[in-house]
């Protein structure tokens, strides 16, 4: 295991943050490449103890020379994150100094390439047929292209130092959790059902789809690529998209050694179905609920402040109309006597709930995924 810690100076005088990179298995360019990461989002802490398991899983692996792969692993990928207290509460979704979500607004490599050349240089160099040929120019391409990006702040840097190890993976896999839920998977639906084994071994109660969610987040960079280049070299052997997908992990609550050693053991049988890590074969994990849009998840807000006193559970199967809360008034004539209920407006079932039971308007009371599209579910589709 090779360790790397890659200083980046911070905006303030005398300040300066450490990234963790951790290399295993051969160190061969011609083998596949799998990055993981762990706390994008700071505050979302059980991806950071699944990758200490499988960090010593995949370790032991490559002792036994059973490593097939190169591994990037970066464990607390958000080290800026992960530095921000308030009041002695741990602010690691924004930074702090600019609103900016962590996850949101990341590179949308097609147009950095359109913009300093590249889609022209491709252009003059892909082949109709050879994708092979054609996926090493391209990765060429989004490296020179992130060479020319010139980072300003300290989050810039660290994204881009990120980034250029993402880039060329064949596997990108974005450890996340969410308030209280079921472990679910965010991916785009060109990747599916090849990915199906994924979200079996995660245990997804719900994969759901979104080409383009609106925010620009980490996992949507990867295949966002190749399958923009697909539509734009329709004449060209352009290969399949990298698997890339964010794993919600449960809650933020769920930080637990047992469970996310179990998380971290179904990752490794999840790699060794692909053929990523030798040794005994595995046996087949329980089929996951098939892929659904996410434009059909219902995320139900608040409409005025108060306390949430909830009807449902996760995974309940819920209707239209159902009462999934009752909101106890807190100001008013009627405060601390009304409830007012809040319901469902789609029928599914229940994949998120929230721990902290105080709610202000437009926060989420919970996520209900159902099948069909809700109409008012266009354009950006995650939480802020
Ligand atoms: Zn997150």
């Amino acid at each position: 295991m090779k360790r790397t810690e890659i200083k980046i100076a911070g905006d303030s005088p005398g300040t300066s943050y450490y990234l963790t990179c951790l290399k295993i298995g051969p160190d061969d360019r011609a083998l596949p490449k799998i990055f993981i990461q762990a706390g994008l989002h700071a505050g979302e802490q059980p991806g950071m103890l699944i990758l200490h398991h499988l960090l010593a899983m995949l370790n032991s692996a490559d002792q036994s020379d059973s490593l097939t792969a190169r591994f990037v692993i970066f464990p607390m990928v958000n080290p800026i994150g992960m530095g921000q207290f308030c009041l002695h509460h741990h602010q690691g979704r924004y930074n702090l100094p600019t609103g900016i979500n962590f996850n949101r607004g990341w590179f949308d490599l097609f147009s950095m390439l359109s913009r300093n050349g590249g889609l022209a240089h491709l252009a003059a160099t892909l082949l109709p047929d050879d994708a092979a040929h054609n996926t090493n120019i391209i990765r060429q391409a989004v490296s020179n292209a992130l060479d020319n990006y010139k980072p300003i702040t300290a989050l810039d840097v660290q994204r881009l130092q990120v980034a250029r190890e993402a880039f060329d993976s064949d596997i990108v896999l974005d450890l996340h959790c969410d308030d209280a839920a079921l472990n679910h998977i965010f991916i785009v639906p060109q990747l599916l059902p090849a990915a199906q084994d994924l979200s079996d071994w995660v245990g997804a109660a719900a994969t759901l789809t979104a080409e383009d969610s609106g925010g620009g987040s980490f996992d949507e960079v990867w295949p966002g690529l190749w399958i923009k280049l697909a539509r734009h070299f329709s004449d060209h052997a352009i290969a399949p998209p990298p698997l890339a997908a964010t794993l919600e992990y449960r809650g933020y609550c769920d930080v637990d050694d047992q469970m996310n050693r179990q998380d971290a053991e179904n990752l490794m049988s999840f790699l060794k179905g692909r053929g990523y890590v030798g040794g005994e074969t595995v046996a087949m994990p329980v089929p996951a609920p098939l892929p659904l849009p996410f434009a059909a998840t219902e995320v139900v807000i608040a409409d005025q402040p108060g306390l949430l006193a909830y009807h449902v559970g996760l995974g309940d199967v819920v209707a239209a109309g159902d009462v999934l809360a009752d909101l106890i008034i807190l100001d008013g004539p009627n405060a601390f006597v009304e409830r007012h209920p809040v319901r469902a407006g789609t029928d599914g079932f229940i994949l998120s709930l929230r721990c902290i039971k105080y709610v202000r308007p437009g926060d989420t009371v919970a996520k209900v995924v159902g099948k069909t599209p809700l109409a008012h579910r266009t354009g950006y589709l995650l939480e802020m």
